[in-house]
């Protein structure tokens, strides 16, 4: 899929497109969210172009949860911004792949699949969450082939709200183990990398998923790695990043200060 910045909004004074993932939004982590509130109001309603990359919600349950208060007044919020006049792209993380149509209806988002080639003055940006690029973790590689296939997701969809909850709950809770164990997310792979750069033939790749916010150059490539966001424990951190008019890419951290 391709999507370009010369969309229907081009008369917008701000940036062509923003950028940002990883919030990892709960409702026990308050000041987080606020934080995500104040970038949308303060900051993405002046952008062309909004792209969600993947775990903005710690867990999507399904479409049919959207009425839970937390997660009301975040789509509520994203809603306000597309209303707005900034176009709102979402792409699925590895926590939230369960947003489906319900979602992009209710906050007029919409779904892109990962990756997704943007294109902008003549440049290509390739976009995704990031976590396929993690190939050395090949249990989890095997896991996300499992939950993205169409027949498992509709067959978990079909169980209760509340028995999606719990199964999820449980999940999350072997997840945060695992990582005890290993002490962090496994990173990308290079060879992965590569081979997205050239199959997607571009030079620019925008990703999240790793929490290792960083600018990588190698060779005539640029890879831009987006950080997690949690402002409701220290050290606090979160940043997103700006394509400009001119094509160059610009980091802003959670305050909104460049970075
Ligand atoms: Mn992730």
């Amino acid at each position: 899929m391709t999507t370009t910045t010369s969309g229907r909004s081009t008369a917008r004074p701000g940036p062509v497109a923003l950028f940002i993932s990883d919030l990892h939004l709960q409702s026990d982590m308050p000041h987080t969210a606020a934080a995500f509130l104040h970038f949308l109001n303060r900051h993405a309603i002046h952008a062309r172009q909004l792209y969600l990359l993947g775990d903005i919600f710690e867990y999507w349950a399904g479409d049919d949860d959207i009425t839970e208060p937390f997660l009301h007044s975040v789509t509520m919020a994203l809603r306000a911004v597309s209303d707005a006049g900034v176009e709102l792209f979402w792409m699925a993380g590895n926590r939230d792949f369960l947003v489906g149509p319900g979602f992009a209806h209710a906050t007029g988002a919409t779904l892109l699949p990962d990756p997704t080639v943007l294109t902008h003055a003549g440049q290509r940006y390739l976009l995704s969450h990031g976590d396929q690029l993690c190939t050395d973790d090949v249990a989890y590689q095997q896991f996300r082939n499992m939950v993205r296939q169409p027949d498992w997701q509709a067959a978990f969809l079909a169980r209760e709200l509340r028995e999606r909850k719990q199964i999820i709950a449980q999940m999350r809770q072997q997840s945060r183990q695992h990582q005890q164990q290993t002490s962090m997310i496994t990173d990308v792979n290079q060879n992965a990398v590569e081979y997205f750069f050239q199959h997607w033939r571009t030079q620019i790749l925008i990703h999240g998923h790793t929490h290792r916010p960083a600018m990588h150059q190698e060779g005539n490539t640029l890879r831009y790695v987006l950080s997690d966001w949690d402002l409701d424990h220290k050290p606090v951190r979160g940043d997103w990043l700006a394509l400009l008019a001119d094509g160059t890419l610009q980091r802003y951290n959670h305050m909104g200060v460049p970075a």
